[in-house]
This record gives C-alpha cells, sequence and structure tokens, in this order.
C-alpha cells in the first residue's frame, strides 16, 4: 500500500484560520463517530456538525424498534442530549453544494460556512432502481417514520386478518431477512410473508452459518423465499413479477399483495463539489487510504459514501462496522492534517458479523464466536451497547436495560390487539 505523505502539489487550501471549524457534513455513523473522537482529543480544534434531523438512529437497532425490544430513546437519542457538554456544535440543516477551493459550504437554509478541513459523511439511501410504482407505493425501512408506518400496518393486519393477506418484502440482504423475521413474529400467523430476491439466494455476502441460522429462521416462520424473481412494477394490490429459473427463459407472475416493503439496494448522492470530486461507478467519492478525497486536499469523506479499498483493491462494504472503524482514524488524520504532519492509512479489521432473527434470536460469527438463538440475541445487544455513541448515553440504556431484567423476550409488545 502506498505510503501516504504531504507534498506542495496536495496542500489543502489555506483555509485554516482560528475560527474556522472542522466541518462534519452528516451525524449518522461516520460523522456523528468521528466529531466524538475528534472531540476526546485533549487540544481539538472547533468542531461543527451539520445533520438536518433531530436524531441520530442507530440502524442496525431498528427491527428491535419496530418490535419494541426496545425503545425510541434508546436506539433514536436526540442530537441535542447527545453533543451537550462534549465539544461539538451541531447545527441543524443540510449541505447543499460545496466549494472545495473557497473551503466553504452551503447550505438549504442559505447558510455559507467556512471551513479548515470538511468531511463528507452524508451516508446511503434506498433506491427504486427505477421500477414503476416503486416510489410511490412500497414501504422503505430506514427511518423513524418508516418503523412507526410498519407498526401502524401490522397492528392493522393483526385486528382485521383476511384469508391469505400478504405482504411482499423485496430484497433478501440483511435488511429484507431481518425485518421479514421480526414481522412474522409481530404478525403471528395473521399474514402471509414472502421475500422476493432477484439473485440465487439470500445473504449472498454472508457467512455459511449465518446463512443457514437465517434460512431455518424463515423457515420456521413460513416466510416464503423466491428467488430468481424480479419485481417488475408495483400497483395498488399487486406486485409484477419476472421469474427466470436457471438460465432459462422467463415467465411473469402478477402476485396480490396487502403491502411492499422495498429492502432492495442504496444509492449515494453526496453534496455537489466544486471543483468536480473523483466518483466511481456508483457515484461514490473515491478516497485516498488516509481517507482524503483524491485531487481534493483538505477534503475527506467517511462512510457509506465514500469508496475506499481494502488491501485486495476492492471497496469497503457499506456496514456501520466499516464506519465506526474509520471514525477513529479520520479524527486522527484531522489532527494531523490540520498540523501538517503526514497522515495514517486507515486499516479495515473484520470483527465478525451479527444478525437478528426475530424477536429475542440472532445468529452471529466472529472474535472467536459462532452462535445462534437467544445468547446471540443477548451478545449482539451487548455488542451494540458498547458501540452506542458516547459513554454517557450507553450507561442510561445499561440502566434501562439492567431495569427490564426479568421482563420475558418473547413477548411481542407491538400491536397487541
Ligand atoms: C435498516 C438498516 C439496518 C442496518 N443494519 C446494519 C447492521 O446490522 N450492521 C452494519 O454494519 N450496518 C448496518 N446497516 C448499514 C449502516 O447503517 C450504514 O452502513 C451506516 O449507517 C453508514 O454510516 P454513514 O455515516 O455513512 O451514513 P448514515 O449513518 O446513513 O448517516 C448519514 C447522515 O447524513 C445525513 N445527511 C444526508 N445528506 C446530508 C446533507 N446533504 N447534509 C448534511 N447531512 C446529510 C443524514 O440525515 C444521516 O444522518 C444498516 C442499514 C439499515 C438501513
Amino acid at each position: 500500500m502506498e505510503e501516504p505523505s504531504r507534498s506542495p502539489a496536495n496542500t489543502p487550501p489555506q483555509a485554516s484560520g482560528p475560527t474556522r471549524p472542522v466541518l462534519i457534513a452528516g451525524g449518522g455513523f461516520g460523522g456523528l463517530y468521528t466529531a466524538l473522537a475528534l472531540a476526546s482529543q485533549r487540544h481539538h480544534p472547533p468542531i461543527l456538525l451539520v445533520e438536518p434531523q433531530q436524531r441520530f438512529l442507530f440502524l442496525p437497532l431498528l427491527y428491535e424498534l419496530l418490535s419494541e425490544e426496545l425503545r425510541g430513546w434508546e436506539v433514536a437519542p436526540r442530537y441535542d442530549t447527545l453533543l451537550a457538554s462534549r465539544g461539538v456544535a451541531w447545527l441543524q440543516d443540510r449541505i447543499s453544494r460545496i466549494d472545495a477551493s473557497a473551503g466553504c459550504v452551503y447550505t438549504e437554509q442559505g447558510r455559507q460556512l467556512a471551513y479548515s478541513r470538511l468531511v463528507i459523511a452524508t451516508g446511503s439511501r434506498g433506491t427504486s432502481y427505477g421500477i414503476p410504482g416503486v416510489e410511490e407505493l412500497a414501504i422503505p425501512f430506514r427511518s423513524l417514520a418508516d418503523v412507526e408506518h410498519l407498526q401502524e400496518l401490522v397492528q392493522h393486519l393483526r385486528s382485521h386478518p383476511r384469508p391469505l393477506q400478504r405482504l411482499a418484502l423485496v430484497g433478501a440482504g440483511p435488511s429484507g431477512v431481518e425485518l421479514a423475521c421480526k414481522l412474522a413474529d409481530l404478525l403471528q400467523g395473521s399474514t402471509v410473508i414472502e421475500l422476493i430476491e432477484q439473485g440465487t439466494d439470500l445473504l449472498p455476502q454472508a457467512r455459511a452459518f449465518n446463512r443457514e441460522q437465517a434460512r431455518s429462521a424463515l423457515l420456521r416462520r413460513d416466510i416464503r423465499l423466491r428467488t430468481h424473481t424480479r419485481v417488475l412494477a408495483l400497483e395498488p394490490g399487486r406486485l409484477e413479477l419476472s421469474l427466470t429459473a436457471g438460465g432459462e427463459g422467463s415467465s411473469r407472475e402478477t402476485l396480490p399483495v396487502y403491502g411492499v416493503i422495498w429492502t432492495a439496494g442504496v444509492t449515494v448522492a453526496p453534496p455537489p463539489i466544486e471543483p468536480a470530486a473523483s466518483l466511481d461507478d456508483r457515484g461514490r467519492l473515491l478516497c485516498e487510504s488516509t481517507l482524503e478525497l483524491k485531487q481534493t486536499p483538505g477534503v475527506f469523506a467517511i462512510g457509506d459514501v465514500a469508496h475506499v479499498a481494502d488491501a485486495d483493491g476492492a471497496p469497503l462494504a457499506a456496514t456501520a462496522q466499516v464506519a465506526f472503524q474509520q471514525a477513529d482514524c479520520l479524527a486522527e488524520n484531522l489532527l494531523r492534517s490540520l498540523e501538517g504532519e503526514s497522515l495514517q492509512p486507515f486499516r479495515w479489521k473484520d470483527l465478525g458479523e451479527m444478525i437478528s432473527l426475530g424477536i429475542g434470536e440472532a445468529s452471529l460469527t466472529g472474535l472467536g464466536l459462532t452462535l445462534a438463538g437467544p445468547a446471540a440475541y443477548r451478545i449482539r445487544q451487548l455488542t451494540y451497547l458498547s458501540r452506542l455513541p458516547g459513554l454517557p448515553h450507553q450507561l442510561r440504556v445499561a440502566a434501562g436495560w439492567l431495569s427490564d431484567l426479568g421482563r420475558p423476550l418473547n413477548v411481542p409488545r407491538c400491536g397487541s390487539p
């Protein structure tokens, strides 16, 4: 791997006046954890986090919020509470464009903000791939509003059961599988659940153990997995599908559905940058191993929006685990960059893989453990407890969990009729 260094040709613009902060665009896993890591340094620069939402969302625990195994304030703490007395200023706004040669950003609310160093951490969002009807009719699963929408749907389906009422989830990646299992437990047999996947199998990137655990979790819940099946269009009350089996021609099918949940695919769209930054074929910002943008000194990217190559040259996965690990390296490099020192390359360490498989169940592989069932569920929760943002929030959540000890795990509280 190349040893990164500073040279006159890649020196950031001299924008580091005393009042110019390190500006972080986006307060998700990459942005918030970078801000907290930087603020924990003894002599840190002023830090400004620009994030439009009021609450940070710990996305890997969104399923537990849906099932009410966890509470809203635990999974989605407010930024003003998280950042109180932490040395990070938070501005509730959205970056609309970046002028890297002038060292400033423009926001949706009409502000112009100068920075000494900029971190782009604007994440990813779902995509409909332009399939007719998906944008308008399918339910996504990425936000608090989506969780509330699904909770209302579960309540309705449980309290007005009709023969053969059906929900379809599209995409058998981790989100689709985890959500299908939680929904099946919440719906308690009142609704047929179909998991639709255009590829050849569920969880194509997962470890074999987790994939097999997921397969049997789906079977135990009577969730039908349809592979080799592509969504052509969504219309009110029905899905148009194209089925291909073993590479032989395709056939079409119309599937009556009460609702469709879309977890298939993500896309990225960083704010426009002048001069234009280098992007990969999926729109991600091409970064050096130091997380600094190629050809845009002084501007860094992290998380889903960043294309950072692993040791084999392939882009690192878009996961919270990657963004979480990058944050410490980036905080260190921001300080080094401000001091004019050489930057450190980011080194990814695979800590394993955990997947939630219904209420009170999970499967995990990594760090010498291969485990499924309620014990894996507890370990997953404890692991995430240690990753929640900031010690004060971790302690508040831990106190809540201790007071919950003894509450049975397998009783869904959501939508009880
Ligand atoms: C339901 C779900 C479950 C997941 N489960 C797991 C899991 O179990 N394990 C795992 O490793 N990964 C998981 N992921 C993936 C993981 O959450 C992402 O990889 C991670 O959140 C990426 O962090 P990020 O900082 O790049 O983006 P995000 O965490 O998405 O944060 C981006 C932030 O930027 C803000 N923003 C967007 N545009 C702008 C703008 N123009 N200006 C200012 N702010 C902006 C957004 O409001 C958001 O807060 C899951 C994702 C989802 C959707």
